[in-house]
């Protein structure tokens, strides 16, 4: 069967007579919620024209997770597992579920049902429409908190504002994408990939499909602040300049503010001693936090420049050994 899969694959577009769809699903620890997903899916995937590979890519979960899909990618021939050695975060997982995906149009989701299922079903009519990428874009979100919903707001429209690149607002990972795009993908193999930028810079044809976003089944959010932020420079340093150019804005602007205090100084007969102070340490903070953006530039060139593989997969249960791509 996995033989006459890999065949179809080469040769084309058909399983069986059938397109096969992968779902790519990153998952971290989501012991309470994996199961339910895995069941919602399968039940989809059974009531629907196509055929479907479900790809889940464990991202180094501490908790059970690992063994219920294991449990899962034995029982079930569509269901396969990626297992990586470590958490290596949510964008590179989605990334190596990209490498192993098989079908001619693969659909990312998050693992704990916020991306309603029924919603690729319009993704997949879009798709026969003739568009590559097809991305969901939120028009509510529910159950999240106000802080999510207002910086997730703001970030989609600072990102608008300083980048070329047109990405559509409000739209996560949840998107369909046709095999070409995906092959482009996967010869761009960046250190921190900001996937929706990846996927916009591409061009090709895209368009967006309106859904709500759920709540989430279960679990808490495994996006903290931190890897929150994480992502959000990594989409700004990765496709602006402009956080570079604003140490010449700034230092422009100082240089004025130092000419000004000059000329008041002056004036005063140097009388400012404090406010001169203050200013010098003004100009401190604004160098320090230029160089701060500096090094985060330099510090991707580097981290980029050593050429370590992006993610490194312990385990793979459900891929034929002959079709298992290698990992980046
Ligand atoms: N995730 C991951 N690695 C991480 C963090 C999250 O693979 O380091 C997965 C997570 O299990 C989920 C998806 O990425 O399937 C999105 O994460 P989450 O739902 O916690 O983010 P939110 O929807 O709250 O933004
Ligand atoms: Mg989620």
């Amino acid at each position: 069967m996995n033989l006459y899969f890999y065949e179809n694959q080469v040769n084309g577009v058909l399983f069986m007579n059938k397109e096969l769809i992968s779902i790519v699903l990153p998952v971290y620890n989501e012991t309470a919620g994996i199961q339910k997903t895995i069941d919602v899916l399968l039940d989809y995937c059974q009531n629907r024209p196509e055929h479907y590979e479900l790809i889940f890519v464990n991202d180094g979960s501490t908790d059970q997770t690992e063994t219920i899909l294991k449990e899962n990618a034995l029982a079930h021939p569509s269901v396969r597992l990626v297992s990586f050695s470590r958490n290596f975060g949510q964008q590179l997982a989605i990334s190596a579920g990209l490498h192993y995906a098989q079908g001619t149009a693969v659909v990312v989701m998050d693992a704990d049902l916020q991306d309603p299922p029924s919603i690729i079903a319009t993704m997949i009519d879009k798709w026969h429409q003739g568009y590559d990428v097809v991305a969901g874009q939120r028009q509510q979100r529910e159950g999240e908190t106000f802080f999510k919903k207002a910086s997730a707001s703001l970030f989609y429209r600072l990102l608008r504002q300083i980048t070329s690149v047109h990405m559509p607002l409000d739209t996560g990972d949840f998107r369909l994408m046709d095999r070409r795009v995906v092959t482009v993908l996967n010869q761009m193999p960046e250190t921190d990939p900001f996937l929706r930028g990846m996927v916009s810079w591409l061009g090709f044809k895209q368009t967006t499909v309106h859904y709500v976003r759920q709540e989430r089944a279960s679990g808490e959010t495994k996006y903290t602040l931190r890897k929150m932020l994480k992502l959000a420079t990594d989409g700004l340093v990765s496709f602006s300049m402009v956080p570079l150019k604003l140490a010449q804005w700034l230092g422009g602007l100082l240089l004025l503010g130092a000419l000004a205090s000059l000329i008041v100084g002056v004036v005063n007969g140097f009388t400012l001693g404090v406010e001169i102070a203050l200013f010098s340490l003004m100009i401190g903070g604004f160098i320090l936090i230029t160089l701060g953006i500096l090094g985060n530039y330099v510090g991707r060139i580097f981290m980029q420049s050593r050429g370590r593989p992006l993610y490194v997969v312990s385990e793979t249960y459900g891929f034929d050994e002959q079709i298992t791509p290698q990992h980046q």
